[in-house]
């Protein structure tokens, strides 16, 4: 899945565009810089790759979010659904801005069930984030059709999906607003970064003051600049926006490798007739970074995670069902509202109301959902060998179950 599998000379080479300048910050010093801006390039390079029409780069995906959010004008006592499997930083990002995750469940897609979104609405529903998980989307049409009748927001959060399209756009540039997350482990990484892509003029340049302070960027004496709103400093240095310069120029062969191998991987498991696949609303599109997969029941898919544990083959291997920080039943943290600065009463009630509601309809299906991550870099003799212990190990529980083989 990620970038940092291919760390090389690209990557050197643009860094050292910076080093050699001591030039780190991506605003100002327009004289020392002999012309090197590598986080203006990078935002006009994310713009044609991904056919947007503006990008603003941030310090994170984190970040990218509550920019997003801000300029959007989504804040105090707003509703946002948000889905049951994403990652933490959906809800930070949206307490950050003071507005109210309401957890919704998820479906075979692994991402927001349509139906279940439209149920959440209320009068204070102001957006809809999808979150489109482990390289896929989410049914980005059916939310669209939504958010169009009640005239809400759609926000993408595209952090793990970078270069995934959906019926030929990308994703991240179909809604009002869409977000990337370049951290270490994503399909592509500045080391740390992010980026908020929209259509809309008047939500990039409000992007571009909030990550920045609330400067306007008029004229060229930053010392002057005025701030026509509050802001915050979410910027991303040179050094990190030269990283991702060198991983974009790799993405589509990046995309090609994942493809591959998890098309090979995909036959492989397919020979077991008891597990299903994700639902991918576009195959197509599919970044492929992950293969998601469904065993019949959450007894047989804990036993199977266990044996793949005892035969050494669980690394890459993931049940997000037990994992702390992508789903929401290990989000004691946010269901107990423990936050560090004090939350106003209502406000944290508001909170432990819509995340402590009963999810079963997600648990019934991320109970049952284990993602392999693609690597970069396996042959295909390794994924032969991968693949073939995986089904051997599965083979054995599922015998054990006595379901039919
Ligand atoms: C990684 C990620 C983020 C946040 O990105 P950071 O750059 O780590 O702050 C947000 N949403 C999703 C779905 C992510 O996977």
């Amino acid at each position: 899945m990620p970038g940092f599998e291919l760390w090389g000379d690209q990557e050197r080479k643009e860094l050292n565009d910076v080093l050699q300048n001591g030039i780190l910050m991506r605003y100002g010093f327009d004289g020392s810089r002999n012309g090197i801006w590598k986080a203006k390039e990078l935002e006009a390079a994310i713009c044609k790759t991904f056919g947007s029409k503006y990008a603003q780069l941030t310090s994170s995906g984190t970040s990218a979010l509550t920019t997003a959010l801000s300029a959007l004008g989504i804040g105090y006592g707003d509703e946002v659904i948000m889905p049951t499997f994403t990652f933490v930083a959906s809800f930070e990002s949206l307490l950050s801005v003071g507005a109210v995750p309401v957890l919704v469940d998820v479906d075979d897609t692994l991402t927001l069930n349509p139906e279940a979104v439209r149920k959440a609405i209320t009068p204070k529903t102001k957006a809809v984030m999808p979150v489109h998980m482990c390289g896929s989307m989410a049914d980005l049409d059916a939310l669209q059709t939504i958010c169009k009748e009640y005239k809400l927001i759609l926000l993408e959060d595209a952090c793990q999906s970078i270069g995934t399209s959906y019926n030929g756009k990308f994703l991240g540039t179909i809604g009002d607003a869409g977000t990337f997350s370049f951290d270490f482990v994503k399909i592509i990484t500045c080391g740390e970064g992010g980026a908020v892509m929209t259509n809309k003029e008047e939500v990039y340049i409000k992007c571009d003051g909030y990550s920045d302070h609330g400067h306007d960027h008029k004229g060229n004496d930053r010392g002057v600049e005025t701030h026509p709103f509050i802001g915050y400093n979410y910027r991303i240095s040179e050094l990190h926006a030269a990283v991702g310069l060198a991983q974009i120029k790799k993405l589509n062969s990046f995309l090609e490798t994942n493809r591959r191998n998890h098309a090979q991987l995909k036959t492989i498991l397919s020979v077991i007739p008891e597990i299903t696949f994700r639902r991918i609303p576009d195959p197509a599109g599919d970044s492929c970074t992950f293969l998601s997969w469904f065993l019949p029941t959450e007894e047989i898919t804990r036993s199977v995670v266990n044996e793949l544990k005892f035969q050494n083959i669980l690394a890459g291997n993931f049940y997000w069902y037990d994992n702390n920080w992508h789903y929401i039943r290990k989000w004691d943290h946010l269901k107990n509202g423990v936050t560090l600065s004090s939350l106003h009463p209502d406000y944290k009630k508001n909170i432990l109301h819509h995340t402590n509601k009963n999810f079963a309809d997600s648990d019934a299906v991320m109970s049952r959902c284990i993602s392999t991550a693609v690597s970069l870099l396996w042959t295909e003799e390794q994924i032969k060998e991968k693949g073939g212990k995986m089904v051997t190990a599965i083979q054995k529980i599922l015998k054990q179950y006595s379901v039919n083989i």
